[in-house]
């Protein structure tokens, strides 16, 4: 063995011991790290002539990088829908790291790291107050998870439509309806090689609102004359988390023969709240459900699962089968993960979403989730009785979507967006609603708390004074 890898692998407690170090002076630190930083791309930086091992890998690390890591996963970090990581999550990832077990088959040669998928999918559908006719598994995020859904919906198209797709490609007509698809289901639809602008657009209930409407759906599908057809229904938009009636799409179901996914990336949370579940009411008749465990399960990233009903078990394998014979008896006698979903070698995801589950159960989830909501609505209230901001629509859930009061000119909203970013004390995002240019904050971190919302206030209050003179 190389001398030095012998010397660091004699060492390997202390190693580890320094690694974990760093990573709690981040940790412990992570309410005053700011959310943004200025840095330098750098070039031309080569690798050691004379490598000196981990510990001399870390103090390059320290002195390079340390004071660059930001805090995203801290409380104000309100950027895109970025969750963080409980302290359950955080051993489950560690140890998953140090394990590094190639999660695949339940027969387990020695490796039960599948069998705990299989049970942490089974705690997950109760978390959710789900039925237990679904399979799952864990990919890493909601696009992946959007992909491999809406790859066994293709597979179902093409079956009802007399094709194996999996075996002779995507032939003749698919069609995908919609009113609000996120952008990551737009991207699957690329990858599946069903065209990401043959979307059948259906309008929202009224140009406000991005919940589908339910008529113009039903004359869509009527449009169709019986042709089976995907629908992309979304529990929880990103600009204002609307929810799709989930109730109308279930009977809808019952009279017409299509696919049913919902993109429930972190809106499916709303399932932990007895004040918000109804938002989610007939989900439970999806053929399909994509959910995020890297934003409001505040599982470290890459993180997510996907739920498929478990009567279309055989198409999801025909769609990602690796194996030559793939068993399709009791999953849980022989079932590989390999034939089931993208990826082939597969790091243990379970076990982060499996230690935080058995640590804080629904009760604990619940609080959070309705904490975040209700700090939402807090930052909303502030916005409305400001003489600077106003809402572009009403919180919903967990997400602030908001902009310049009298947009006279929109590069106003950007300067004050830049401006609070750089403060380094809040991170939002800029995003367009109703043609009008605003700026997101979404709540689903664990940690965030009414403090933070005070601050983030005060942030707000201080960037706009940094734009008057831009403004007058
Ligand atoms: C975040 C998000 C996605 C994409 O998730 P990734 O984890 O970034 O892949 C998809 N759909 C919705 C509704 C989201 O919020």
């Amino acid at each position: 063995m190389d001398e030095i890898l012998t010397k660091d692998l004699k060492v390997l407690d202390s190693l580890l011991q320094s690694a974990l170090d760093e990573g709690l002076l981040y940790l412990n630190d992570i309410d005053n790290i700011p959310t943004s930083v200025e840095f330098e791309v750098l070039n031309g930086v080569d690798l050691p002539l004379t490598p000196q091992g981990g510990a001399s890998a870390l103090d390059e690390f320290k002195r390079r990088y340390r004071d660059l890591m930001i805090s995203s996963s801290g409380p104000r970090y309100f950027g895109f829908v970025t969750g963080g990581a409980t302290p359950a999550a955080l051993m489950g990832d560690i140890l998953a790291t140090i394990y590094d077990q190639n999660t695949q088959t339940t027969k387990g040669h020695g490796d039960v790291s599948a069998l705990l998928e299989f049970e942490a999918i089974r705690i997950l559908l109760d978390f959710f107050d789900l039925p237990d006719d679904y399979l799952g598994g864990f990919v890493t995020g909601a696009t992946m998870s959007n992909f491999t859904c809406l790859g066994v919906a293709r597979q179902w198209l093409g079956r009802e439509n007399g094709i194996d797709v999996a075996k002779t490609g995507v032939t003749g007509e698919f069609n995908v309806v919609s009113a609000v698809p996120h952008s990551s289901s737009i991207k699957a639809l690329a990858m599946l090689g069903l065209g990401s602008s043959n979307i059948i657009k259906v309008d929202t209930i009224d140009p406000s609102r991005e919940a589908i409407d339910i008529e113009k759906l039903e004359k869509a599908i009527k449009a169709l004359d019986g042709q089976p057809f995907i629908l992309i229904s979304s529990g929880g938009t990103v600009n204002t988390v609307d929810f799709d009636d989930m109730q109308a799409i279930a009977e809808l179901k019952r009279k017409y023969n299509f696919w049913w996914h919902i993109d429930a990336a972190f809106g499916g949370f709303a399932a932990l709240s007895p004040k918000y579940a109804h938002l989610l009411e007939g989900w439970e008749n999806a053929d399909s459900i994509t959910i995020d465990a890297h934003k409001w399960l505040n599982v470290p990233y890459e993180n997510a699962f996907f739920f498929v009903k478990e009567k279309h078990k055989i198409l999801q394998v025909e769609t990602f089968q690796n194996s030559n014979a793939p068993y399709l008896g009791d999953p849980l006698e022989n079932f590989n993960y390999l034939n089931f979903l993208p990826e082939n070698s597969r790091r243990f995801r379970a076990l982060p979403v499996w230690f935080t589950l058995k640590a804080y159960g629904k009760h604990g989830y619940r609080e959070i989730v309705e904490r975040n909501i209700e700090l939402a609505q807090s930052l909303g209230d502030f916005i409305v009785n400001s003489e600077f901001f106003e809402l572009l629509a009403p919180v919903r859930l967990n997400t602030v979507c908001f902009t310049l009061k009298d947009e006279l000119d929109p590069h106003r909203t950007q300067a004050f967006l830049d401006a609070v970013n750089d403060g380094g004390k809040v991170f939002m995002t800029p995003t367009v609603y109703n043609d009008r240019k605003g700026i997101r904050a979404a709540l689903v971190n664990w940690r965030t708390a009414e403090m933070d919302i005070r601050i983030v206030e005060n942030e707000m209050l201080i960037a706009m004074n940094k734009i008057a003179a831009l403004l007058f």
